[in-house]
């Protein structure tokens, strides 16, 4: 199963692409558009907001930001919002789409002063279009060579000072020359439940689905701490009441929903407990290799790492140590599966080996 196809794939559908769009005529604008509208992220919000403030004060363009972690946790929102509060343009690109480093060398020379240049993934950049931009953030230059051999020689082009706000899910593939250009660095964590209840309360309002507290905390509970994942079920929810409830989302109809696209209480999917189940049969609980986990399941490693694994980490149903990954006792009780023998002392020392991690 292909991460696009998951019902509680964190990583962006079309779907959630069209969700700003227009809906029954009506702008619906479920992103946010003010740090204040934010929910959540108090700490890193109070932060950006001084950070906007004294940089529109000084007139000048913001120091660049890196948001880090799992996808679908409000990192583009942000960065779409630093715009907003800056009141500056925001272009926005991805690390795999810029393939030379004349495309970033375009991109940058027709920023406007102290506009937001958004690079999604950005780990994913090619090294020689990586090195366009150390200049660039440092200097607000672009350092270009034309010719080459005898005749080479290197163009400086100013540019126009600017934000760089780059987003990764994979923070240990962002090279230290480039993290280390970057001033303001953050990790967003998976959501609380009582602010995905409240995302999702918003999410419903705008939408104008009438849902009782009751369904919101079921499909928070389903979310595995992803707003984006949060939005998806709600609408889900919505097209199965529209069918078979005239339109009117109950616990009931949301509970049978969600069983119908196999989603459980804890909110993982066929493809999280495939995952679950090839590591606890096949590997025996582990440790097992992310590499080997990937080709028993067919599945992109990165799809694992990205997307199943941290989640599962976080509740606590795997641990990474040395050796691999290691199923714990509560996803054993989770599965409904009998640990092997030795089971217990394994746990142990995955516990011990997670600190390590
Ligand atoms: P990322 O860039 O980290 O993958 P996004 O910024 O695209 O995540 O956010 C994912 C989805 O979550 C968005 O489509 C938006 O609807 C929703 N979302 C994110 N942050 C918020 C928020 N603070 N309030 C309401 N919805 C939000």
């Amino acid at each position: 199963m292909s991460d696009g196809n998951r019902m509680v794939a964190a990583a962006e559908a079309v779907e959630d692409k069209d969700e700003d769009k227009l809906e029954n005529g009506a702008e619906i604008g479920l992103r946010p558009q003010r740090l204040d509208d934010f929910i959540g992220q108090e700490q890193l919000c109070g932060n950006l907001s001084v950070f906007v403030a004294a940089a529109a004060k000084r007139g000048e363009a913001m120091d660049h930001v890196l948001f880090h972690g799992p996808p679908g946790l409000g990192k583009t929102t942000l960065a779409q919002i630093v715009a907003h509060e800056l009141r500056v343009g925001f272009r926005a690109t991805s690390g795999p789409v810029i393939a030379k480093a004349g495309d970033l060398a375009a991109i940058l020379t027709n920023l406007q002063p102290r506009e937001v240049l958004f690079i999604d993934e950005i780990h994913r950049l090619n090294p020689v279009v990586e090195e366009i931009l150390y200049p660039a953030m440092e200097d607000f230059k672009v350092d270009f060579t034309v010719d080459s051999g005898m005749h080479a020689k290197t163009i400086n082009i100013p540019l126009k000072p600017f934000t760089l706000i780059g987003a990764t899910t994979r923070v240990g593939l962002v090279t230290g020359p480039l993290r280390s250009r970057f001033g303001i660095q953050h990790h967003l964590e998976f959501w609380s439940h009582e602010d995905l209840v409240a995302c999702l309360r918003r999410t419903a309002g705008k939408l104008k689905i009438v849902v009782d507290e009751k369904v919101l905390e079921v499909l928070a509970g389903c979310s595995r701490g992803t707003p984006r994942v949060a939005n998806r079920l709600l609408r889900r929810v919505r097209d199965y009441a529209q069918v078979h409830g005239g339109g009117v989302v109950t616990t009931g109809l949301s509970e049978k929903a969600l069983k119908m696209e196999e989603i459980d209480d804890q909110g993982l999917d066929n493809l999280d407990r495939a995952y679950l189940r090839s590591l606890m049969t096949t590997y025996k609980g582990g440790p097992a290799g992310v590499e080997a986990l990937a080709a028993s399941l067919g599945e992109e490693r990165d799809t694992l790492e990205d997307v199943v694994e941290p989640f599962l980490l976080q509740i606590g149903f795997v641990v990474r140590t040395r050796q691999g990954r290691m199923a714990t006792q509560e996803s054993y009780e989770h599965m409904k599966l009998e640990p092997p023998a030795e089971k217990s002392g394994r746990d142990e020392l995955a516990a011990q080996q997670e600190s390590l991690f």
